[in-house]
């Protein structure tokens, strides 16, 4: 796959007086054509520095974007800079200025003096007509490498890179467009260094490429595949995919959009199960994790207080929750003081079960973490209890 540099100029930008829009939009475009973007880079209207950038990205790149700075003033030192960078000097061309000339005909009104500045390209250059402002851009060839001058103006930029680049790229380049098709596996319990530990090898692929984002109690792995079409790329995530569960299955509860609530509510709902939960310190949980599984087989009661040991919690659970068959008792409190941890209690008709989790990041994240890894027990030990009960059936 071609390469590409993007060098955005102007004084401006550096100044952080416009946002660069332009390279995100030429980034984005162009990515799915199948080009790799190694680098972007913002320059001053200074040719010098343009120049070296130039001569820089041309070793390492195939094709170097470049856009603004093509403007009539002396300011604009696009054109000088492009020159420089190739070592040729710059010409006039009759057939740019009789462009330019049209198109204030067009305005109705003379071009000025400076105006016939746009008409020098550097030697050599393709000159591409701008039927939508004034200044025209030019395609330097060095060889396989290809320096592209756009104009700063968005709309003209746009405009400019879909008549005349991407079909130049496409021909020279032999482009073939690109999809990008992403898979996420949500983990959770288990933490991001002991993942990486166990997927450090795949982490190095190119694509697809494996990558781990983590969260307060979840951590997602992302497989994205870049390829020709969506069957191609689901084929390529797919022996990942199997590798993933391979190496990490239990700790993986779902992917895309499930959360872990869902999970839960379709094993409650496929097995005939109910389970109460009792909470405390977790603010909104019932809104932030329950509600949106639309399920009646999750009922949630905030305690009032906080039971001061696990073993209270216990007792609550038992108080609160019936004992008979298919129904569920959980408790999860999330206690602040001394020190931030969790009481999880989990209770079927066989067992009840505590446990205590201690938590060591910002203090704001712990109801998040707290409902996470809770609602991962209670997906554990549920998963448990169903495995166990289908084995004593038959
Ligand atoms: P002109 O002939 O209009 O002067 P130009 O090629 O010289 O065109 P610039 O003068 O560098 O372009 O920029 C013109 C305007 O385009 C800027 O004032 C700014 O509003 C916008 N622009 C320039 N560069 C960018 C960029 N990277 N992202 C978003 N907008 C930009
Ligand atoms: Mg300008």
């Amino acid at each position: 796959m071609p390469v590409l540099e993007i060098i955005t100029i102007g004084t401006e930008l550096l100044l952080g007086e416009i946002v660069d829009t332009n390279s995100t939009y030429i980034a984005r475009t162009l990515r799915d054509h199948g080009i790799d973007i190694y680098r972007i880079t913002t320059i001053g209207d200074n040719p010098n520095r343009i120049a070296a950038t130039i001569r820089e990205a041309l070793r390492r790149a195939d094709i170097i974007i470049t856009t603004g700075g093509l403007g009539p003033t002396v300011d604009d030192p696009t054109r000088q800079a492009v020159a420089d960078a190739v070592d040729v000097a710059l010409v006039f061309v009759d057939q740019l200025w009789d462009q330019i000339l049209e198109r204030f005909k067009a305005y109705g009104r003379p071009p000025t003096q400076n105006n016939r500045r746009q008409a020098y390209i550097p030697s050599g250059a393709i000159p591409i007509a701008n039927p939508v402002g004034t200044a025209p851009c030019f395609i330097v060839e060095q060889g396989a490498s290809s320096i592209i001058s756009l104009p700063g103006v968005p709309q003209e930029m746009k405009y400019i890179l879909h008549q005349e680049v991407i079909p130049f790229l496409k021909d020279k380049y032999q482009l073939q467009s690109q999809i990008i098709k992403a898979t996420v596996l949500h983990l959770a319990s288990v933490g991001e260094s002991v993942i990486d530990e166990a997927i450090a090898d795949l982490e190095n692929y190119a694509n697809p490429t494996v990558g781990l984002l983590a969260h307060p109690g979840q951590v997602d792995v992302r497989v994205t595949a870049k390829a020709q079409s969506e069957v191609e790329a689901q084929e390529m995530i797919q022996p990942i995919l199997a590798e993933l569960y391979q190496r990490l299955g239990d700790h993986i509860y779902g992917r895309n959009g499930d959360t872990l609530a869902g999970v839960i509510a379709a094993l409650l709902e496929k097995h005939d199960l109910q389970v109460t939960i009792l909470t405390f310190g977790l603010n909104d949980f019932y809104e932030k994790h329950i509600h949106q599984a639309y399920t009646d087989r999750i009922k949630v009661i905030p305690l009032t207080a906080l039971p001061p040991e696990p073993q209270a919690l216990v007792e609550e659970v038992n108080r609160r929750v019936g004992q008979q068959d298919g129904e569920l008792g959980f408790g999860l409190v999330l206690q602040k003081t001394p020190q931030v941890e969790v009481y999880i209690v989990y209770q079927d008709a066989n067992q009840t079960i505590t446990k205590t989790r201690r938590f060591g990041g910002p203090r704001e994240n712990a109801p998040l973490w707290a409902a996470n890894i809770g609602l991962d027990e209670l997906r554990r030990k549920l998963t448990q209890f169903i495995s166990n009960h289908q084995t004593g059936e038959s």
